[in-house]
């Protein structure tokens, strides 16, 4: 037999603002299961989560946000030379963060890379690609 929690006792779950998996204190319950924690290391009060929020999964019918592929652009910098993007062919091995260009969706940023498939992120939204044909 497990000991029932009690408020007060410590438990670790997600802090929704430290973004991490922490030591909190249980403030309340609700039917018998932790429901409000403090954060230890911010202070915070917040629901308990007993994980991270799922991460957000490639390809998974999630709508690619247009600011995706700005972010990934403007992270290569103003000086990055397009021109030496690996040009994508089936029969290439790619990885992530790779930048591609590929004949009919242009310059692309590699988010997955698999065995024999990548998904990567174009300015019109993520794409399935093969690789290592
Ligand atoms: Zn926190």
């Amino acid at each position: 037999m497990t000991e029932p929690i009690e408020v007060g006792t410590d438990i670790v779950s997600w802090c929704t603002k430290c973004k991490l998996i922490l030591d909190h204190t249980l403030v309340a319950l609700a039917d018998g299961l932790p429901k409000k924690v403090k954060c230890k290391t911010c202070k915070g009060h917040h629901n308990y989560r007993d994980k991270a929020p799922a991460a957000r999964v490639p390809g998974t019918g999630r709508k690619v946000k247009k600011t995706d592929y700005e972010v990934a652009m403007s992270r290569l910098g103003e000086s990055y030379d397009f021109s030496t993007a690996k040009k994508y062919s089936m029969k290439g091995k790619f990885k992530v963060d790779q930048v591609i260009d590929h004949a009919s969706f242009g310059i692309g940023f590699i988010v997955l890379s698999l065995d024999t498939k990548i998904e990567a992120l174009f300015v019109d939204g993520p794409k399935r690609l093969v690789q290592n044909r």
